[in-house]
C-alpha cells in the first residue's frame, strides 16, 4: 500500500451506501482514477464540498495494486468553477466534456496535454469567454488528435486543392476530399465548405481563442457536431450518444431570444 497525490478534475461523484461516495477523477499524472471516499456524505461529512463533479482538486489516494477502486484519504479544493453552474449552456457543455473524457480515456495513458486542455476550457466557461458549443468542438477535435485520430481538413487529400466548395470527409482516413476527387472509400459524409473551415480554425493550437471570434450558422454547427461525434465513434467503437451532450445540443435548438441566459463575452472584455 502506498500514497499517491494527484491534481485532478472530478468527472463523476455518486453516493455509495450510507456514508460514502464513489468518485471518478481525470488526473494529470495518472489519467482516469476511481476512488472511494468514506464518510463523505452529509453536510458535516469529510470532503463535504470538495468532491462535487467539475471541481478541480488535489487528492491523496491510498493505492492497492490490482484494485480498480482506490481509497481517498485527503482532498483539497483547488478550483470550484462555481460560475459555470450558474449558466445552463456552459454547465451542460462542461458536463458533456467530462462525460466524453470518462467514456474515452479508460484505455489510455495519462495525458498532461488533455488535462491542460480540459482546464483551459473549464476556465473559459468560468470566465464566460467563447461560444459554449464551439469550445466543446475544440475539445473533441484536440481529443481526436491526442487519441491518434486527427482530422486533416486543411486541403483536399486527393489533389491538395481548396475545400471551400465542400466535399466528403472519410472517417477511416480522417481526411476530406473535394468534389473532383470523389469517391472516398469506406464510411464518409458530405461536408460544406463552412464546416471544413470551422474545423480547421478550431483545430489550431489557438482553438480556444477561435471559439471567441467565430459565429457559424446553426446548419454548420449541426453538421460539425454530427461529424465529430461519428468520427470519434468510428475510431473508438464507443457509442457517444451521451446524455449531457444530448441535453446541451437540445439547448442549442432554441434561439437566443428564448434563452437569454446564453452569454458570450469576448476576450479581455
Ligand atoms: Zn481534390
Amino acid at each position: 500500500m502506498s500514497l499517491l497525490t494527484l491534481d485532478a478534475v472530478i468527472l463523476r461523484s455518486q453516493y455509495y451506501r450510507e456514508t460514502s461516495r464513489i468518485v471518478t477523477f481525470y488526473s494529470r499524472e495518472k489519467g482516469l482514477v476511481k476512488g472511494i471516499a468514506k464518510g463523505a456524505r452529509g453536510k458535516k461529512g469529510r470532503f463535504s464540498s470538495t468532491l462535487e463533479p467539475m471541481q478541480r482538486v488535489r487528492i491523496t489516494l491510498s493505492i492497492r495494486e490490482n484494485r480498480d477502486l482506490q481509497t481517498v484519504t485527503e482532498a483539497d479544493l483547488l478550483h470550484p468553477y462555481a460560475s459555470i453552474r450558474e449558466d445552463l449552456f456552459r454547465s451542460a457543455y462542461s458536463q458533456a466534456m467530462l462525460e466524453l473524457t470518462g467514456r474515452l480515456m479508460w484505455q489510455e495513458h495519462s495525458s498532461g496535454e488533455l488535462y491542460d486542455l480540459l482546464l483551459n476550457i473549464l476556465q473559459a466557461h468560468e470566465e464566460g469567454v467563447g461560444d459554449p458549443q464551439l469550445l466543446n468542438f475544440v475539445f473533441q477535435i484536440h481529443m481526436a488528435g491526442l487519441l491518434g485520430y486527427a482530422l486533416h481538413t486543411s486541403e483536399c487529400a486527393g489533389c491538395a486543392g481548396s475545400l471551400d466548395g465542400g466535399g466528403k470527409f472519410s472517417f477511416p482516413r480522417g481526411e476530406a476530399c473535394c468534389g473532383l476527387c470523389y469517391p472516398v472509400e469506406g464510411a464518409a459524409v458530405s461536408v460544406q465548405g463552412a464546416t471544413v473551415e470551422l474545423i480547421n480554425h478550431l483545430g489550431r493550437a489557438e482553438g480556444v481563442a477561435a471559439a471567441v471570434a467565430l459565429t457559424p450558422s446553426q446548419a454548420v454547427r449541426r453538421e460539425t457536431a454530427v461529424l465529430l461525434r461519428r468520427h470519434l465513434e468510428y475510431h473508438t467503437e464507443t457509442d457517444l450518444n451521451l446524455r449531457a451532450l444530448r441535453f446541451a445540443e437540445s439547448l442549442d435548438d432554441y434561439n437566443d431570444e428564448k434563452l437569454p441566459s446564453r452569454s458570450v463575452k469576448g476576450v479581455g472584455k
